[in-house]
């Protein structure tokens, strides 16, 4: 099986640039920025995608969602946006959990 990219990050068995980690919830910043900002914040767990998730999982994702506000206050990004791909059609490449945060510059509507 191939090793989950995102978990060898959070186990510290690849590289990555982190700037967040509490027991829940890791956040670094993403290899290819679509942004000046461009962070990605993945639960420490192993869930697949938003497909995946349960009502077990509320305060994880509570807690995914507070990291990325965090974040972004802390790098004083006036606009901001948060981007959960799920699923194949919905442009997801890494079948790990992630928000996507994406800053530093004018967001347009619709996405691609
Ligand atoms: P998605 O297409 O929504 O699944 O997003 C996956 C994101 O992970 C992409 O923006 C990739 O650039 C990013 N990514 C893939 N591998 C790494 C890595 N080793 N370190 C940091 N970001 C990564
Ligand atoms: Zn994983």
């Amino acid at each position: 099986m191939t090793p989950c990219v995102f978990c060898q990050i959070i186990e510290g068995k690849r590289p990555a640039r982190i700037l967040y980690r509490d027991e829940q919830v890791t956040a670094f910043h993403d290899v290819n920025p679509q942004g000046p900002t461009h962070v990605l914040i993945v639960p420490n767990r192993h869930i697949g995608s938003m497909s995946d998730v349960e009502a077990a999982d509320s305060e994880l994702l509570g807690a995914m969602l507070l990291a990325a506000a965090q974040i972004a206050r802390q790098a004083d990004l006036r606009g901001y946006r948060l981007v959960i791909n799920t699923g194949a059609e919905g442009g997801q490449t890494v079948w790990h959990l992630h928000i996507h945060l994406i800053g530093g510059r004018q967001m347009h509507w619709p996405p691609g």
